[in-house]
């Protein structure tokens, strides 16, 4: 690989492994890191995100399911909201499953702090409602091989609009989307890391060891 010529951080070819990060302030992040771990792609480590310095030595971050409310709060009390916010702007590629897609979106309907908005995508908080809050579905999703993915909606939100850079990765039997990428940003109404399947996980492996790569020959 080509050393980067400029940047701050280690190049990614002067590095072992790319970093992914986990924020871990609340919600499922175990999970997270137990499928990255066992995703099956190589060169990759996975870490908890807590703090400021652990946000700034990530390659890529995934923002787990739990409760946006939650997490928007204790982001802004941890002094990570803008933080994180300049990251994922400036290019840091993540992945949200659920309250981590409502996150990641620039427009919610029913959040009351603002969202990271780094995503073209509008989101539907418990867009189920009650009598089906909990659910699964076998899902096409664009680009994976093998057989459908096994899908397990919680509360789960929808996407109700993606924008014109948005790639709609996959439906729900009714034509709702449930998951979308925008260069290299994910987003994902459900959870992934409640199955024993990882391919959404070495997907987005893969999306950061690409983002790596084309930052180390200066091709971003
Ligand atoms: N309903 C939750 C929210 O709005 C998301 C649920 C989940 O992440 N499983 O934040």
């Amino acid at each position: 690989m080509t050393p980067a010529t400029s940047g701050s951080r280690a190049p990614a070819s002067d590095r072992e492994r790319a970093l992914i990060g986990v924020l871990a302030l609340q919600g499922d992040f175990a999970e997270h890191i137990a499928s990255l771990r066992a995703c099956g792609v190589e060169g990759i480590e996975a870490v908890e995100v807590r703090t400021l310095e652990q946000l700034a030595a990530v390659d890529g971050l995934i923002i787990p399911g739990g409760e946006s409310t939650t997490i928007a709060r204790l982001l802004i009390a941890f002094g990570l909201m803008e933080p994180l916010r300049d990251r994922i702007r400036a290019g840091l590629p993540a992945w949200g499953t659920c309250a981590g897609a409502i996150m990641l979106a620039n427009e919610v309907t029913n959040l009351d702090r603002p969202p990271i908005a780094a995503m073209d995508i509008t989101v539907e908080r418990n867009a189920f409602g009650r009598q089906i809050d909990s659910f699964e579905a076998d899902l096409d999703i664009a680009g994976m091989e093998g057989p459908p993915l096994r899908a397990v909606f919680i509360r789960a939100p929808v996407i109700t609009r993606a924008g014109a850079g948005v790639e709609v990765l996959s439906r729900i039997e009714d034509g709702r989307i449930v998951a979308a990428r925008q260069g290299r940003l994910l987003a994902t109404s459900f959870h992934p890391e409640l199955t024993a399947d990882h391919r959404m996980h070495a997907l987005f492996a893969r999306m950061v060891l690409g983002a790596m790569a084309s930052s180390a020959v200066g091709t971003t």
